[in-house]
């Protein structure tokens, strides 16, 4: 049997349900993507999600693959990426929590995620959560010397109808030296804010616990409000500012 026939959700077409972009990168540092797809497979049936949210910011984050394969390339620094849109299984959220296969998202629904069995939600947490998490183990594992682990987000600029004034947040758990020593390497000209507009209390340190904690990497969680990376030249300014601002931060910690 080969492999894709163990799956029931992905196709031959659709699998691997994850990526590794500039795997050769040499930098000590893996960047991480888990809402860089939009794309439902097949067999879901968009889900059952209308057609003018299927490439919201409830299926994927706008701009955030464009972002981190921009920084990747600026930091020499490979990239973990699912390829599959959070609608069908989010990576940043284990398989225990209700929000990892989301019945509702902001102000979409996702008919296809109600009263779903747990042979269902099994099927979905093994082929689309499972390889994202197996190739962020096996990509960290390859470092030669402990990497700092960045994941890269964005976020809507309206939130059910509240305009955010934040354009970049870094996000932490436990451990919070990378985000604070980015924070005090932030432009004067950018309104960045440590845990905003999410928080740890959201659940969304999930990759952050699993990966670097266990490993006693530096870490940050990096939200970018998606208007700002909307087009090439948006991508390409929050690339260096992100390049600069993590380059100095990772010297300050070397240096402590
Ligand atoms: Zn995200």
């Amino acid at each position: 049997m080969s492999t894709h026939e163990l799956h029931t959700i992905l196709g031959p077409d659709d699998w691997p349900a994850a990526e590794v972009i500039n795997p050769q990168g040499t930098a000590p540092i893996c960047l991480v993507c888990e809402h860089a797809s939009a794309y439902v497979p097949a067999s879901l049936a968009h889900l059952g999600v209308a057609p003018e949210h299927r490439k919201s910011h409830a299926a994927w984050d706008i701009g955030g693959l464009d972002l981190a394969v921009a920084l990747s390339a600026r930091l020499n620094a490979p990239v973990v990426a699912s390829r599959v849109s959070r609608l069908v299984y989010d990576c940043n959220r284990p398989p225990s929590a209700v929000g990892a296969i989301p019945e509702r998202s902001e102000i979409v629904d996702v008919p296809g995620n109600v009263g779903l069995s747990d042979v269902a939600r099994s099927a979905r947490a093994s082929e689309v959560y499972e390889p994202f998490r197996t190739l962020l183990e096996a990509t960290l594992d390859q470092f030669n010397r402990p990497p700092a682990l960045v994941t890269i987000h964005t976020f809507t600029p309206v939130w059910f109808g509240q305009p955010r004034d934040v354009e970049l947040g870094l996000l932490h758990d436990r451990d919070d030296r990378l985000a604070r020593a980015m924070l005090a390497n932030r432009p004067d000209d950018l309104n960045a804010q440590l845990n905003a507009p999410y928080s740890v209390t959201d659940g969304v340190t999930h990759t952050l616990r699993e990966h670097a904690i266990p490993r006693g990497l530096q870490n940050v969680m990096i939200e970018v409000r998606n208007d700002l990376v909307s087009d090439a030249a948006g991508v390409a300014r929050f690339a260096d500012i992100l390049n600069t601002m993590l380059t100095k931060a990772l010297a300050t910690q070397e240096a402590l």
